[in-house]
């Protein structure tokens, strides 16, 4: 979720004194960097997936499943590898150890987030290793489970915050001033205490915000329903600040659990040099809503169907510090800004020479510091960068260590500290990763949208898919930029239940136009379906082709890598078209046919447990699902690439 700094995180009230301290830090740091890097070039690809499990402790007995708070106990074992690694670079410089996994903490005590040990090459043999990486990661994490304990890879866990939800069981205190959420549904335990980033982070955004966090998302209205649909909240220790926050027909929550506890899927790649990854990060920009809605697996929270099927606004509601100034509520005061949006959220502009050449695509008004866009121009910062960097540092920092802010301002020089803070608690779509300090990565960009899996098959297809995109989009010179206001609007309609099968979404008909000026852009309204797979009958040939057209063109790809991509190919097509199923709507379709569900949007225990139980198998091979893979053959021949450490693999964390 970010960077973990060691030391003592510090309160909401002292860290007031220091946030211009950190802004005016953190904004030099970051113009020393770019000045430093901007002209570094001939970096290869290098990419990585981030993959968060969550464990989960089936009582078979009564048929329940509750998380399983241990995450802290298997991170120190899922560290050992890495650990001995370590120790033998330092010793001797380098290491025969295979490093298969790098894991870290993550938001909730039940999750883990794994990534390979080193990063993956750019030659097309490592797009066969991908899968093969998973399943190890994940091996390496059953191996130290309990009997009854499984890890899975699902976006969302449906009973989070229902009582009993936890094993161990821990109720949540909302009275209490240990409560550093006051959530009437999420114990303090649930959240990871083995570092105390993530309790003091929860803290302070509510204490920013000036009350607790309020995510409302619609109801699902099944044929039992209560209409309207409204929850009585007092016998929970309701202030009645939640009875005020709660929508009617919404389901309400209040906490940052309820989406920072929530995993996904994110993909970093390593561009040749700071213009290349700019101009990734906008044509990513443009597949975000359109990744997620193909990868929606989000259809429950807090025990209730919904009538969404991603996760994106709920995380978005669930660290939103905003004061009432700021969201608009209020006349400013004592705030600067009235911001639109979530410091977790879609991008709000461009980065690239093209949105340069064509600035109508920058058409939302984004909001930043005149004084800090001014320090950087004048620092020789452009300005779509200058106005990217104002922009995140529009945000207080919510995270700030004793240790790590000094009086007297003195800093090493490579040091990025501050502009991290800053930038690593701005939770976008994409996020723009300058270079860390040290010699052996370059810029790096991070696409952030897509929902976990249930499977290794499936995510190693969607990581694949992405970054083959880039590879495509950078040999082809395609031009996917549209007004950044229609990628909004597009991740409304993404999350709307079944969007691939009922929504259109704003896409570009005419991407091997170049960027010329004045040049207008084919923008069509159309389906998930025609944009991966193509119109019949057109010259628009859908994005599975265009990558499969990249890879014919591509001299080392072998048979199996071939074999394993066809595989993938198949996969993302079928759900696109909507002959196979999005994980949300099969999940959604598991609850509503489970015996004991009432009609009624309430998601039963025992159904909670059932479903658990099948996707442990479903992941395993165990049980075929005709509506998720249909005849997709999901026994890749993936393999493994000898991957030895050197000074120069770049695990560091960015
Ligand atoms: P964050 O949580 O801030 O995104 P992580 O360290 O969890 O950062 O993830 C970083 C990702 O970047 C991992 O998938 C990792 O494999 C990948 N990665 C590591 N080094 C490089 C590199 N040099 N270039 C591109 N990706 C890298
Ligand atoms: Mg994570
Ligand atoms: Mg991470
Ligand atoms: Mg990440």
């Amino acid at each position: 979720m970010g960077l973990l700094s060691a030391g003592e995180p510090m309160t909401w009230e002292e860290m007031k004194a220091w946030q211009d301290h950190v802004r005016h830090h953190g904004v030099k740091q970051f113009i020393r960097l770019y000045n430093r890097l901007k002209d570094e070039k001939g970096r290869v690809l290098k990419w990585g997936d981030e993959v968060e499990y969550i464990i989960v402790k089936l009582d078979h007995k009564e048929k329940k499943a509750r998380l399983s708070l241990r995450a802290d106990e298997l991170l120190k074992q899922l560290a050992e590898p890495e650990n001995a690694m370590m120790a033998e670079v330092a010793e001797k410089g380098s290491s025969d150890i295979e490093l298969h996994s790098h894991w870290c903490p993550e938001y909730a005590s039940y999750m883990v987030e794994g990534t390979p040990g080193i990063p993956y090459m750019g030659g097309m043999s490592y797009f066969n290793t991908v899968e093969h990486n998973m399943r190890l990661r994940r091996k390496e994490l059953e191996n130290l489970l309990q009997e009854d304990e499984i890890a899975v890879s699902l976006s969302t866990y449906p009973r989070l915050g229902c009582p009993d939800f936890t094993v161990p069981p821990f109720s949540p205190h909302p009275n209490s001033p240990d409560s550093f959420t006051k959530s009437l549904f999420w114990p303090n335990e649930a959240t990871f205490l083995g570092h105390p980033r993530f309790s003091r982070l929860s803290a302070n955004i509510r204490e920013r915000r000036g009350e607790k966090v309020a995510i409302n998302i619609p109801v699902f209205k099944d044929v039992n329903t209560p209409d309207p649909f409204v929850e009585d909240f007092s016998s929970l220790g309701d202030d009645g600040s939640s009875a005020a926050a709660a929508k009617p027909d919404h389901v309400y929550m209040d906490a940052m659990g309820f989406g920072m506890g929530l995993s996904c899927l994110q993909i970093t790649f390593q561009a040749d040099n700071i213009c290349e990854a700019r101009s990734l990060y906008d044509q990513l920009a443009t597949l975000c809503p359109i990744m997620l809605a193909l990868t929606a697996a989000s259809p429950s929270h807090r025990g209730y169907l919904v009538d969404r099927d991603c996760r994106w606004d709920i995380i978005a509601a669930s660290v939103d510090d905003r004061t009432p100034e700021e969201r608009g509520l209020d006349p400013l005061k004592k705030n600067k800004f009235v911001i639109p949006k979530s410091r977790y959220d879609s991008i709000d502009s461009y980065l690239s020479k093209c949105a340069q050449k064509s600035p109508e695509f920058n058409d939302i008004k984004v909001i930043y510091d005149e004084a800090i866009y001014k320090e950087l121009v004048d620092g020789g910062v452009d300005p779509l960068m200058a106005q990217h960097v104002a922009h995140l540092f529009i945000r207080d920092s919510v995270s700030m260590f004793r240790n790590k802010v000094h009086d007297d301002g003195e800093y090493e020089d490579e040091d990025i500290d501050h502009f991290e803070n800053i930038q690593s608690t701005n939770w976008q779509t994409m996020r723009f990763k300058p270079p860390p300090p040290g010699a052996s990565i370059g810029w790096r960009v991070e696409f952030r949208p897509c929902e976990l899996q249930i499977t290794d098959f499936e995510n190693a297809a969607v990581a694949c898919f992405v970054v083959l995109l880039t590879r495509a989009i950078l040999s082809y010179k395609w031009n996917l930029l549209m007004p950044i206001s229609l990628v909004d609007e597009n991740m409304k309609r993404a999350q709307k239940r079944d969007a691939v099968l009922t929504q259109k979404f704003y896409w570009r008909k005419d991407i091997f136009t170049l960027c010329e000026e004045d040049a207008k852009p084919v923008i069509e309204e159309l389906s998930i379906d025609e944009i991966l797979n193509g119109i019949p009958g057109t010259e628009y040939q859908g994005l599975l082709a265009l990558v499969r057209e990249y890879l014919r063109g591509q001299d080392d790809v072998e048979a199996d890598t071939s074999c394993t991509l066809s595989n993938y190919w198949q996969l993302l097509s079928g759900r696109a078209s909507g002959k196979l199923e999005t994980n949300a709507h099969w999940i959604r379709q598991f609850i509503r046919t489970h015996p004991d569900y009432k009609g009624d949007s309430v998601v039963p225990e025992s159904a909670v447990y059932d479903l658990m139980v099948s996707i442990n198998r479903i992941q395993a091979g165990e049980l075929k699902e005709p509506r998720l893979f249909g005849r997709v053959e999901r026994k890749s021949k993936t393999k493994d690439i000898n991957r030895s450490y050197t000074a120069d693999s770049g695990t560091k964390i960015g």
